[in-house]
């Protein structure tokens, strides 16, 4: 499976500014070096608490916010160096989904109109019969009927709001989808139902997708492959089976203790962490997990870990894992 998507080195970095002379003091490092890489037609699964750097690292690949430095790979192009004019052009292969489907979709368009909209803004169509056409097929696809088309965002559910929002990032036949937290605004109920309909998107137009949530859960039924993200860095990144039965990581062990176990006669230790998720303005020296880490010797406060490779697909940024740490591995 080729790579559709490579990310390197990408960083995000907000000034905080203070004083009359709007002086910047600090800096918060949202997305701080993160590297990884997409294959064409899987799902990679995008995890970590609220804060941690996911969402700005979708936003940022997109340059929905521009990336303070970094590269972005995609269909042969470094999509952060792109100048406007062809910005625009590869965007239509790179579509979003919003968390919010109510928020992002203007209350004053109809079903109709909002499908339709991004099939104008990129000439997709010669005639207005063909664009309307499409509209209906597109509609169609993601369940929604043609009795509903003419009706307004608020005239619908939760769900039926996410299918239009998810209509819109189709309709412009993209190659990949970046979902960013898709159904976590939802029942749980209505969260399987718009899973299912992406991944029999998937299968039908060999999409791919980048999933951002923090239910671990949820990104283990629909990924191929997982990172772990903390603090603006990725701290793991692996296959499905890698991240959810060897996760190598103290912070992804920790993660995973938490999630319920569906045999009710097998029991998991949960991993209480201590502390908060600290203040990004002001992180840890070192390995920024280290003063929550039930795993942290001396050397985590000083030296930051970076990505090791553990053989498969399987890579963790922790000194437990570098071979000059070895001594240190499985210590409590
Ligand atoms: Fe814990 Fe140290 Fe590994 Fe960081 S580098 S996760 S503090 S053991």
């Amino acid at each position: 499976m080729s790579h559709l998507l490579e990310v390197k080195n990408l960083c995000k970095y907000f000034p905080i500014k203070s004083g009359f002379l709007k002086r910047t003091v600090r800096t918060v490092k949202a997305v701080d070096d993160v590297t990884f890489y997409v294959k064409k037609g899987e799902t990679f699964g995008l995890v970590g608490e609220s804060g941690c750097g996911k969402s700005t690292t979708g936003r940022a690949i997109l340059r929905l916010i521009e990336p303070t430095s970094g590269e972005v790979w995609f269909d042969g192009n470094n999509i952060a160096e792109l100048p406007k004019s062809q910005l625009r052009k590869a965007r239509r292969h790179m579509q979003m989904v919003f968390q919010d489907p109510y928020a992002s979709l203007n209350p004053q368009m109809s079903v109709a109109e909002l499908i339709e909209e991004p099939l104008k803004v990129h000439q997709m169509y010669a005639s207005a019969k063909e664009r309307k056409e499409k509209v209906l097929e597109i509609a169609e696809t993601v369940g929604l009927n043609r009795s509903q088309i003419d009706r307004y965002p608020h005239e619908f559910s939760g769900g039926q709001r996410q299918r239009i929002g998810i209509a819109r990032a189709l309709s412009l036949q993209p190659k990949l989808i970046i979902a960013d937290e898709p159904v976590s605004a939802l029942d749980v109920s209505i969260q399987s139902q718009v899973i299912n309909l992406m991944e029999d998107l998937q299968e039908e137009f060999g999409l791919t997708y980048i999933f951002i949530a923090h239910d671990l859960s949820v990104v283990k039924h629909i990924s191929d492959r997982v990172g772990v993200m903390y603090l603006g860095r990725m701290v793991e990144m692996g296959t499905k089976h890698e991240i959810y039965d060897e996760g190598a990581h103290p912070y992804t062990q920790a993660l995973l203790s938490a999630v319920p176990i569906p045999n009710p006669k097998l029991r998991r230790e949960r991993i209480v962490l201590k502390g908060d998720v600290p203040n990004p303005a002001n992180p840890p020296t070192g390995c920024a997990f280290h003063p929550r880490c039930p795993k942290a010797f001396e050397r985590c406060k000083q030296e930051r870990p970076q990505l090791t490779h553990l053989g498969g697909e399987h890579y963790v940024a922790c000194h437990l894992y570098d071979n000059e740490s070895i001594g240190h591995r499985g210590k409590g």
